[in-house]
């Protein structure tokens, strides 16, 4: 054995990317990574990765790492040691507050890091600010799941494990495509196929999944609402809705029933004949189990949350809720979008979804925290706390995010960025948004830090260090606990991931079982796990919902179109979506090399007979222009979009966010990132 190989060792760990939570092994040798192996053990993913998976080591020992705090002196940014810049930020925090109130200060924290940083970091605002201004990038993807699962069941999760899908007897695939963003949950619904399980495709876009599935049915972007009435019109006119089911369990069958009254033939809105419509609902109903996938196609509009209880609707009419093969399950986008809003990194609940408004709540928090006085106020949300900018909220405090890439209305964020008092960003790359910073503090990525990520089924999935942070970067702990003790707050000696873990699991009782011991399992917790010797709750909703009375909700749902449809000015509808290749912002995917050489640049689909009318060949440049912005981008000519819409990737600088319109979901906050009116030339201008 080699020298170099007696100092290698495998880390167990979790993929940094999407919420399917695949593990794998980190291989470090001589204290750096040199690659990566799929957990052979693994019951998610069982040994395979997808590209991302197989190169998500590839940015820890980049150049371009940020290795010590940067504070702006004179418009540029100088190197500082922690002392002056944590000083710095306590001081300048503190004086924000004294003179503004706890609704002054806003905080962002990062869907990608771990729960113990989501939960270490709201409590941080919480305890010395006494605001609910905390919010994470769960907003901007599956707030409306969150707010909409709550209402239907009780409970803002998905209802089943990934791999159950392959009890199901009909799979639906609504406003997802999973093959490309969720890659190894894509897997799952190739193995169904290949196992005989019909799979419904039903999307604007003929995707990835779309080609796979046996039936795909297009429908006009944004429609969801009218097509699902349509659905449950016919399900109910046939009296194929699950009686015994309603009777027993559901509540809101008669709204519902007068509701959907409206929808038998609503082709004019959704585009989708008649007899589609009907076979669609028919299958659905009478398979004996059957599943409903969805993701952002679903929820990043103004009608997300209505949206969502639409499908949980179609599940509670026709009983497919409660055990093995069934269910309503979001696919979450990012690594930790579940759990950082379990941590309570959200502005009207703590961690466990303990709901700030109810006093017994705050009073428990108030007990274990050691402070008084927390607010039962429902804090400004990520979209709201940009848009209160040099208003409400003077200063910022953002934990690995690139709003200014990835919120809609890109010029809006960096015109409100720039009207703070003072903006912290806490990151491992110089991203876009640290431009408009104060001050720029050197966080730790996911192979640098202990921890945890909850996955799209609610699997806790333990995060190990396998290496050390670069130059003087710390951990997010670290750095958030020693900046609350420069303040003065007790209850912040927690110096351990597991320490604050545990700190968490003290006053959530859905997640006081899950103990890390119990986490270090390759299958892992899915929480709810309220006891020690709770083995965790793969499937929800069995007995009775999470609700108050123990009964799902059906709801009678009107069709509102769009905040911006396609008019004369701007006479097409855009949608944005993922690449299978890249991630977010690509601060990490656009250092891997062969990622990036697979998709170096953004590109716009256009439906062949738009192009042709407009004189536009495929590969060439185009201009995009919405009322917010402009973005130039290249043209790929298809049939995958309809006449009238173009689908263009979230993943760059300058990109679709430039066009994408801040207008809001009013029950989720959700802005509406996939539905805004665009015109289309030639980039030379003809
Ligand atoms: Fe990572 Fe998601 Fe790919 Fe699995 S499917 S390897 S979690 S990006």
């Amino acid at each position: 054995m080699s020298e170099n190989t007696e100092l290698m060792k495998y880390v167990a760990t979790t993929c940094p990317y999407c919420g399917v939570g695949c593990t794998l092994n980190l291989v470090v040798n001589n204290g750096r990574l040199v690659g990566v192996e799929p957990n052979q053990r693994s019951p998610i993913n069982e040994g395979k990765l997808c590209p991302k998976g197989v190169t998500c080591w590839e940015h820890v020992h980049s150049p371009d790492r940020l290795t010590a705090p940067l504070i702006k002196k004179n418009g540029k940014f100088e190197e500082a040691t922690w002392d002056e810049a944590l000083d710095l930020v306590a001081k300048n925090f503190k004086t924000i507050y004294d003179k503004n109130g706890p609704k002054g200060l806003g905080f962002q924290t990062s869907c990608r890091t771990v729960n113990e940083d989501c939960y270490i970091f709201q409590k941080f605002a919480r305890v010395a600010f006494k605001t609910n201004n905390v919010d994470n990038c769960a907003r901007i993807c599956h707030g409306p799941s969150v707010a909409g699962l709550s209402l239907s069941f009780g409970s803002g999760a998905a209802t089943n494990g990934f791999e159950d899908a392959l009890n199901a007897d009909l799979i639906l695939v609504w406003g997802s495509n999973a093959v490309e963003a969720h890659p190894l949950a894509g897997r799952r619904i190739a193995q169904a196929k290949k196992k005989g399980i019909p799979i419904i495709a039903v999307d604007p876009r003929y995707t990835m999944t779309a080609r796979l599935a046996d039936t795909y049915v297009r429908f006009n972007p944004s429609t969801h609402i009218a097509l699902a009435n349509s659905m449950m019109y016919w399900i109910i006119k046939e009296g194929l809705e699950d009686k015994k089911f309603i009777q027993e369990r559901v509540n809101g069958f008669d709204e519902l029933k007068k509701t959907v009254e409206n929808y038998a033939d609503a082709e004019s809105i959704h585009g989708v004949p008649l007899d589609v419509v009907k076979d669609m609902a028919f299958r659905y109903a009478k398979a004996k189990n059957a599943v409903i996938i969805y993701c952002l196609g679903i929820t990043e509009l103004t009608t997300g949350t209505d949206n969502v209880r639409s499908m949980g609707n179609l599940a509670l009419l026709t009983g497919n809720v409660g055990r093995e093969g069934v269910g309503v399950n979001p696919l979450r986008g990012q690594n930790n979008v579940q759990g950082a809003c379990d941590m309570g990194a959200y502005p009207n609940v703590y961690s466990g979804y303990q709901k700030c408004e109810v006093a017994e709540n705050r009073a428990k928090m108030e007990k274990a925290w050691g402070i008084t006085d927390l607010p039962d106020w429902y804090g400004a949300t990520l979209v709201e706390q940009i848009k209160q900018c040099g208003e409400e909220i003077k200063g910022m405090y953002i934990l690995g995010l690139n709003p200014v890439v990835t919120y809609p209305d890109s010029n809006l964020v960096k015109k409100q960025l720039e009207r703070l008092d003072f903006l912290v960003i806490q990151d491992i790359f110089f991203t876009e948004s640290c431009e408009y910073a104060d001050v720029i503090l050197p966080g730790a990525c996911f192979a640098e830090k202990d921890g945890t990520f909850t996955s799209g089924e609610r699997r806790i999935n333990r995060v190990r260090k396998a290496v050390n942070p670069p130059g003087q970067a710390h951990e997010d702990i670290w750095i958030i606990t020693e900046l609350a003790k420069k303040m003065g707050l007790k209850g912040f000696d927690l110096p351990t991931a597991k320490d604050v873990w545990d700190d968490m699991r003290a006053v959530t009782p859905s997640m006081f079982g899950a103990t890390y011991e119990k986490l270090e399992r390759p299958e892992s917790v899915c929480w709810p796990c309220p006891t020690e010797d709770h083995p965790g709750t793969p499937i929800l909703h069995r007995e009775k919902f999470a609700t108050a009375d123990g009964k799902g909700n059906l709801f009678g749902i009107e069709y509102r179109p769009p905040a911006e449809v396609a008019d004369a000015e701007y006479p097409f509808t855009l949608m944005t979506g993922r690449l299978i290749f890249h991630y977010h912002s690509r601060t990490q995917t656009g250092r891997a090399v062969d990622l990036h050489r697979e998709v170096p640049e953004s590109y716009a689909q256009i439906n062949v007979e738009d192009a042709n009318r407009l004189g536009i060949k495929n590969g060439e440049y185009i201009k995009l222009k919405s009322r917010r912005g402009e973005t130039t981008t290249l043209a790929r000519v298809t049939d995958e979009v309809g006449p009238g819409v173009v689908y263009m990737t979230m993943h760059f600088a300058d990109g679709v966010n430039n066009l994408t319109n801040t207008a809001l979901d009013p029950m989720s906050k959700m802005p509406e990132l996939k539905h805004c009116a665009i015109a289309i030339e030639k980039a030379g201008g003809n």
